[in-house]
């Protein structure tokens, strides 16, 4: 008898949520990875699926080795492929960790991959984009640990201006008056590993459009190991969609254990309609569905408008 084969490599999951593609592979304890293309952004690089590579920013979660073990590789491919070299946002205090990590594979190379690590404390945040700020907030896990927020920063005409003629609007800004204030949108959260806390009731997760959550426990005797790794249950998301506005919450970090159909039930018994919203990044196989349904719906409305055109 021939001895097995190898077990097929880990696909990379994929969610669309217009206008952004979540992308990643998500086993908890063993690697997170998830690409926001759109946002030129991943949070967290356990590992370096190759299009991980191509994103410039890693919003690193926390120090575990599963959200952190393939960032020299995703800043040595970067050279590699002759890209600007990539910036791991990260919290303050794995800030020096990271940049002694990185002088490590120095001496094991013999030789130097350009990196840039930026520390960003809860509260700060720093530009990823023209006008999209990468947010980061406090999380509470058995680490010191970041969530994340992208934030547009819009550029709105105050309303006691509105309606006002271009040439008057000139006018009193050359008085040196502000004549616009500054709309801030959030567009996609990502929670990294953490315990239930205010800050995921609290804005920006609240008004996120899209949210990608970790929930590492389904099953009712768990939720022990839920408080004691400091994670999420799916009980806890009970009381998150109730305040999260998001359409599309992405479910991560399930464990390998986690049978996908099992834990869809108890998710559906736990949250009940409001499990629509909720769509996990490794069920591969609903998700191809849903992606072949988003795409079906949008050749009728083509054709739907050609046909009026015609008319
Ligand atoms: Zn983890
Ligand atoms: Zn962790």
């Amino acid at each position: 008898m021939l001895p097995k084969r190898p077990p097929r490599d880990q696909r990379v999951g994929f969610i669309y949520a217009p206008p952004y593609r979540i992308q990643g592979i998500s086993i908890g304890g063993e690697q997170t990875v998830v690409q926001v293309p759109e946002l030129g952004l991943n949070f967290d690089i356990g590992l370096a699926p190759r299009m991980a590579i191509t994103a410039p920013f890693v919003a690193l979660s926390h120090g575990h080795m599963d959200h952190v073990a393939a960032l020299p590789y995703y800043f040595s491919q970067r050279m590699f492929l002759k890209m600007v070299p990539g910036t791991c946002v990260c919290h303050p205090e794995l800030a020096g960790p990271l940049k002694n990590m990185m002088q490590g594979w120095i001496q094991v190379e013999n030789q130097q991959t350009p990196h840039t690590i930026t520390p960003l404390a809860p509260g700060e945040e720093i530009e990823i984009k023209p006008s999209l700020m990468l947010k980061a907030i406090e999380a509470k896990h058995t680490v010191p640990s970041l969530s994340f927020a992208v934030v547009e920063h819009r550029s709105k005409l105050k309303e006691e201006f509105a309606g006002l003629p271009q040439t008057e609007l000139r006018r009193i800004r050359s008085e040196g008056n502000e004549i616009t204030h500054t709309l801030k949108v959030p567009l996609v959260a990502y929670t990294g590993d953490t315990e239930m806390n205010e800050n995921l009731v609290s804005t920006p997760f609240n008004e996120a459009g899209v949210i990608v959550t970790e929930c590492t426990f389904f099953e009712d005797d768990h939720f022990d190991r839920a408080r004691i790794g400091k994670h999420l249950h799916v009980e806890h998301l009970k009381e998150l969609l109730q305040s999260w506005k998001a359409e599309t919450v992405v479910v991560i970090h399930t464990s390998r254990r986690t049978h996908l159909e099992s834990a869809r039930k108890k998710m559906i018994e736990t949250l009940g309609e409001d499990s629509e919203r909720i769509h996990f990044l490794m069920d591969h196989h609903r998700n191809r569905i849903r992606y072949e349904q988003q795409e079906s719906s949008l050749e009728s409305e083509k054709e739907g408008s050609e046909a009026a055109g015609k008319g």
